[in-house]
């Protein structure tokens, strides 16, 4: 068996300016990330794609927060994977929290979206992850299931080689609650059996499972010493000098 790559995202979710990001920008190529042991892939809003994509190193990814599953027509206001391809931009998140809650996007919407975006080449970062009521009722491996179900159905095995899972509590995400390492490692533990079972073992084996939710410097690394768990996705510290130490928390 192969080990994943150690993959870390960064979403900077609505937030920014052309200032700002400019400061990032040069701060993250000047960081010499270690990208031959570590995927680095940076989320930037809607309108600043182009300025990162145009700036960033080129080893550095980049991905949309989110697409829309046409290739073009009249859908105002949203973004074709054809657009992202065109900017030389490989990836894209989907379903993450903030969309299911505040967009009301589905899991079946959100496997929709994601299929519809691996067949136009990208790649894509699929969110999922259980709210604290449902935690707190033992429904978390259930709520995991069901958002993971729509998933294996309109993916194919080949579909897989380019999604990586994000395990997010909606719980632990901009909250300063962070999962124990336990807590996370039993949920990607659950995820990657998951797949096992209704994927396929070398799926499961192969597929990098993230953890997001509250990571910083001071935590990723006993996190990053699970053995399920192949990364992070990062939303307020990914603005932050610190994300460097989060890239480098498995070196
Ligand atoms: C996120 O937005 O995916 C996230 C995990 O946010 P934060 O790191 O701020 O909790």
């Amino acid at each position: 068996t192969t080990p994943r790559k150690f993959f870390v995202g960064g979403n900077w979710k609505m937030n920014g300016s052309t200032k700002s990001i400019q400061t990032l920008v040069d701060t993250l190529n000047k960081a010499h990330l270690p990208v031959e042991q570590v995927d680095v892939v940076v989320a930037p809003p809607a309108p600043y794609l182009a300025l990162v994509r145009s700036t960033l190193d080129s080893k550095l990814g980049v991905s949309a927060q989110n697409v829309y599953a046409a290739k073009s027509g009249a859908f105002t206001g949203e973004t074709s994977p054809l657009f992202l391809k065109d900017l030389d931009i490989h990836w894209t998140l989907t379903g993450h929290s903030e969309r299911r809650q505040y967009f009301r996007e589905s899991s079946e919407y959100v496997a929709e979206k994601t299929k519809f975006a691996l067949d136009q080449g990208l790649s894509v970062i699929a969110c999922i992850g259980e709210s604290l009521i449902e935690r707190e009722t033992g429904a978390t491996n259930a709520v995991l299931a069901s958002q993971l179900e729509p998933l294996a159905a309109a993916l194919t095995a080949a579909d897989w080689a380019r999604v990586v899972l994000a395990y997010e509590p909606v719980w632990a995400i901009g909250t300063g609650k962070v999962a124990t390492p336990a807590q996370a490692q039993d949920a990607h533990k659950y995820i990657r059996s998951w797949l096992a079972k209704h994927v396929s073992p070398a799926v499961a084996q192969a597929t990098r499972i993230i953890y997001g939710g509250s990571v910083t410097a001071g935590n990723c690394g006993e996190l990053a010493r699970m053995g399920d768990i192949d990364g992070f996705l990062v939303g307020g510290a990914s603005l932050k000098p610190e994300f460097t130490q989060i890239v480098k928390a498995r070196l």
